[in-house]
């Protein structure tokens, strides 16, 4: 029998550690950590000092490889980081917001680990060729049926999203994916790099 508790790393030793990777070393990115800001739901920096900029290498490595493809695509696009390893005392603030609200479907349960926590999750959109968020129906953390890409028939048959928005978000699914990565059915923007009960199994959660 395999452990459940999940092996932990210190959010001080992983930014030391060879196994994650700074954003900041890949070209093409524009890092705009929300959690890194005042705009997010919560109202209030997150991550004080920690910038957030960092994934696990492979993670990092399928990412690199979305740029590629997106760079194929559209030449003069380029992606929009709104969030990537987000440490778990993070996470607890979040999930403290939520807890017992509609809303707590959004949230990982800290206690299992948020994908995120293992750097193995990326939430992320599309810039156009001069430099604004793209049009994907909702905002980032927009937390309706809208950002659901399971309800995007029902929604376009409705007449509440367009054409349009669902093929910015076909765009930025056809780059994670052709990556590697996969999407889950209540957020547009978030994007797993592998299985997650893979994930929970091999990886380090970082705290
Ligand atoms: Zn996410």
């Amino acid at each position: 029998m395999t452990a459940a508790v999940p092996h932990i790393i210190a959010l001080e030793d992983m930014l030391a550690h060879p196994e994650y990777l700074s954003l900041r070393e890949i070209p093409g990115l524009h890092l705009d950590l929300r959690y890194a800001s005042d705009n997010n739901f919560i109202g209030h920096d997150l991550y004080g000092r920690f910038d957030g900029a960092y994934l696990h290498q492979q993670a990092a490595a399928q990412l690199q490889k979305a740029v590629a493809l997106l760079a194929a695509r559209k030449p003069d696009w380029r992606f929009r980081v709104l969030d990537a390893l987000r440490p778990g005392r993070v996470q607890r603030v979040l999930w403290a917001k939520v807890a017992g609200t509609p809303e707590e479907i959004y949230v990982a349960d800290p206690d299992k680990g948020s994908i995120h926590s293992f750097g193995m999750a990326i939430d992320i959109t599309l810039d156009d060729e001069d430099g604004n968020e793209v049009d994907m129906g909702t905002p980032f953390d927009d937390f309706t049926l809208l950002a659901h890409p399971a309800h995007e028939p029902t929604m376009l048959a409705e007449g509440r999203l367009s054409q349009a928005q669902l093929a910015n978000r076909q765009l930025l699914r056809d780059c994670l994916y052709g990556a590697g990565f996969h999407g889950i059915p209540a957020e547009w923007w978030h994007f797993d790099a592998a299985d997650k009960h893979w994930i929970r199994q091999h990886l380090a959660l970082v705290e």
